[in-house]
């Protein structure tokens, strides 16, 4: 067997003990005498892994009771309707557009309020995080919305913006659980498990209990953050293979030191990478370093068929899916809490190769 250093930017790379204990746990789940995907999500080994998964996720991101932690289907995608649903009171919601993933869902905001976008970076290409200060926020507005980290521009907020009593909400699918975050200055984080909180299949939701609304005979049932809280997620089947991976990814961050660990990783692991962009001939970063992403980093040589050429060679080198989104062109970097410090290092040392010749 041999594995390659995957940048994909989701499903991404997983950490190699988390997928060989997977790999033993495959068959036979403890003494069940069968697999995880094979077990009833009524049962008590169940009930164990989806408790010691929610139990990890608070454990690590600091949660109060005050919030709800559920476990959804549906991806990033379906939380750009839900969210606009479940939290609808004045009809109004003020959306910071950071490009892609901001854009999917201010367009769905709109139709189900007045959804309105209160900052753009579309002038520059979406490779900045524009400037929102209090008083561009509509103090009626039922929440704030933003992109935590755009996968596909590379871009990143630095922190929770202030938008008063307003609630905040957070698409942190590409950023989640990459460093300490505090869960108090949002009314609602989510993120699709892919990349930082295991496999596909899987949306992780933390809700601040008083935005669950009652909306059962509004809304079509899966579609009520309040029938899943109210069941503790299992009001009918969850993606309970996906969940497993969580469980087992939450402990891995766990072992490996937590969210302080991961931050000063990933941190390293953008300064080694930018650092050698930085002085590079050959490779540029369309993205400001102010904004950039940590974890998405997006690179070019400016030149559609070198950098063609450039992701088949890094290909047959061991370096898997460094194209970039179609949207954007050129490559990106997915650095994840489960690449190693080594591959960042291998894939500058092959960059630098490339580059003298
Ligand atoms: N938000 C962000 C930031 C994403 O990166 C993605 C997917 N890469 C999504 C939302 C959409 O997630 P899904 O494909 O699971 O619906």
């Amino acid at each position: 067997m041999s594995r390659v250093y995957n940048f994909a930017a989701g499903p991404s790379t997983l950490p190699y003990e988390l997928v060989m204990r997977a790999k033993e746990e495959f068959a036979e789940y403890k003494d069940t005498g069968m697999s995880v995907m094979e077990t009833s999500h009524r049962t008590f080994e169940f009930d164990g892994i989806i408790h010691d998964a929610e139990a990890l996720i608070r454990q690590l991101l600091n949660i109060s009771d005050q919030y709800e932690v559920l476990f959804l289907q549906g991806g990033g995608t379906l939380q750009f309707s839900m969210v606009p649903m479940n939290l609808r009171k004045n009809g109004i919601a003020d959306y910071v557009n950071t490009g892609k993933w901001a854009n999917y869902a201010l367009e769905e905001g709109r139709k189900f309020l007045y959804a309105h976008e209160i900052a753009s970076s579309a002038d520059r290409g979406f490779t900045y995080i524009p400037e929102v200060t209090r008083d561009m926020i509509d103090k009626e507005a039922d929440y704030v919305y933003v992109c935590d980290n755009n996968t596909v521009f590379g871009t990143k907020f630095h922190g929770p913006l202030d938008t008063g009593d307003v609630p905040l909400v957070a698409d942190m699918s590409s950023s989640i659980m990459s460093e300490p975050i505090d869960v108090t200055k949002y009314g609602l984080i989510f993120a699709t498990a892919q990349k930082n909180m295991g496999c596909a299949g899987l949306t992780v939701v933390i809700i601040r209990k008083d935005l669950i609304q009652d909306n059962e005979a509004r809304l079509p049932k899966y579609l009520s953050y309040k029938l899943h809280a109210d069941n503790h997620s299992m009001y009918n089947t969850p993606p309970t293979f996906s969940i497993y991976i969580n469980k087992l990814l939450m402990e891995w961050i766990r072992d490996n030191g937590g969210l302080v660990e991961m931050k000063k990783r990933r941190d390293a692991k953008a300064a080694l990478f930018n650092g050698y962009l930085e002085q590079s001939k050959l490779f540029s970063c369309p993205v400001p370093m102010k904004d950039r992403s940590p974890i998405n980093i997006r690179f070019t040589t400016g030149n559609e068929e070198r950098d063609a050429d450039f992701v088949q060679k890094a290909k047959e080198a061991g370096f898997a899916n460094l194209s970039a989104h179609t949207s954007t062109g050129g490559m990106r970097a997915s650095i994840y809490n489960a690449m190693p410090m080594e591959g960042v290092q291998k894939l500058v040392e092959f960059m630098e190769r490339y580059e003298k010749q």
